[in-house]
Formats: C-alpha cells, sequence, structure tokens
C-alpha cells in the first residue's frame, strides 16, 4: 500500500467489505508473493506479502487502483493461502527465526482477519498488516504498521495498537499532517516519514530536512521500487 490525499472520485467501485462478527473462511486474494519488505521498520527483511482486494479508501495516487474491486479476484480458503505460502518460501528456517507474512492490500481491514491470523500465527508466521486504519481491526498480530489516509481518518484503535506510523509525504503541509497523526499513536510507536513516490525527487530532500530538525522521525524509502523488485 501506499497513501496519501483524497480521492476526488465520487464512484465506489470496491465491492462491500467482507467483514463481519463471523470470521472469514475465504478472501479475496489479488497476488501473494515472497520479496524483501521495502518499507518501514521491518525494510530489508525476507516477508510474504499477501495483498487482498477491496478498498474504499480511494487515493486519487493509488498505484494498485485494480485492488480496489475485491469481486475481480479469486477467493481462497485459509488453508489455500497458507498451503501457497510455504510453497513459495520453501526453504527450511531455523528454528528460532519465524518467517514474517505482511498483509496488505488494498485496505485489508475491511475483511475480518481474525482466522487467517490466528492459523499463520499457529503455523509459526509472524503476522503483520499494512492498513490505513479506516476499518475495524480484527485479527492477531506481531506488528502494525499504520498508514494513514486523508480522506478515511484511522480509527481511534488502529491508532492505539500502532506499532508503526508511516506517513506519505506529497506537499509540504502534509508535515502538519503527519504531527497530527503522531499525537495519536502511543508513545512506543515508530515514527517513518515517506515520500510519495512519483514526487521522491522533489520530497525527499525537504523530508532529510525536517527529520534533521525532528528526529523522534525516521525516512521510510520505498527500496524494492529502486531496486525494481516488487
Ligand atoms: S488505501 Fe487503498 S486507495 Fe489508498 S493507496 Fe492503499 S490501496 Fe490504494
Amino acid at each position: 500500500m501506499e497513501e496519501l490525499i483524497l480521492s476526488t472520485q465520487s464512484s465506489v467501485i470496491n465491492s462491500q467489505p467482507s467483514k463481519g462478527p463471523q470470521q472469514m473462511s475465504t478472501l479475496p486474494v489479488m497476488e501473494a508473493f515472497y520479496t524483501l519488505q521495502g518499507e518501514g521498520f521491518y525494510q530489508g527483511k525476507a516477508a510474504y506479502f499477501i495483498r487482498l482486494g477491496g478498498c474504499n479508501v480511494e487515493c486519487f495516487w493509488c498505484d494498485v487502483k485494480e485492488s480496489w474491486d475485491a469481486s475481480i479476484h479469486p477467493q481462497k480458503t485459509i488453508d489455500e493461502i497458507i498451503t501457497e505460502m510455504k510453497s513459495a518460501i520453501s526453504i527450511q528456517l531455523p528454528a528460532n527465526i519465524l518467517p514474517i507474512t505482511v498483509i496488505t492490500g488494498g485496505e485489508p481491514l475491511m475483511h475480518n482477519l481474525d482466522k487467517l491470523t490466528t492459523q499463520l500465527q499457529s503455523n509459526n508466521f509472524k503476522t503483520h498488516v499494512e492498513t490505513s486504519g479506516s476499518s475495524p481491526l480484527s485479527g492477531k498480530w506481531n506488528w502494525i504498521c499504520l498508514s494513514p489516509k486523508k480522506f478515511k481518518q484511522p480509527l481511534p484503535e488502529v491508532f492505539a495498537a500502532a506499532d508503526e506510523l508511516k506517513v506519505i509525504i506529497y506537499n509540504k503541509s502534509d508535515f502538519k499532517w503527519a504531527e497530527e497523526n503522531a499525537s495519536q499513536v502511543s508513545a512506543n510507536c515508530k515514527l517513518y516519514l515517506q515520500p510519495e513516490w512519483s514526487k521522491a525527487n522533489q520530497i525527499t530532500p525537504l523530508i532529510i530536512d525536517y527529520i534533521k530538525a525532528n528526529p523522534e522521525w525516521q525516512l521510510s524509502l520505498q527500496v524494492h521500487k529502486y531496486l525494481n523488485i516488487r
């Protein structure tokens, strides 16, 4: 997921949330792949990404708009998702190293993720989520990366649970917005500023200056894009 700014589109093409009090037995999987985490606190770590379909945030600059409509992506059972993941990773890790799975989207919290994350953890995988925080929190998480969007503000419960706040900077006014978001997370939450990819050349120098003056923040770059890997 990448982030920022509100959409001017009025049409809602995303499917309805498949979330509810019941645990989901299937989920719409747009893609899943084993790669390196390119952003934030776990940047550079091997991670298996599961991108779920469905998003109602509609950032106009979104680079995964094909994720918005959940209905065009195949529904998979939790067992299918985990079997595919084990096959893709296909290495034997030392017992003390738990593989990371990153649930992303789309907006993954549009779905109830209790069953998926419970089964991932029972299979000794760490569960990470990348979310705008605009839908109610479900799931058992080892790490919550909150990347807020202006159009749909995060819910208080997600601010409170976030381990990492990753704010995408698109223009100068976003620094003030970043501080407003930072005031709502816990004292232990890691704070990251990340340039919006299409404006990285102009915005990154501003972020560097900002972090030098406000060292509680750290820089996050989309390293996977610089390396041309997904
Ligand atoms: S929240 Fe949705 S619209 Fe915004 S960047 Fe993420 S997937 Fe795209």
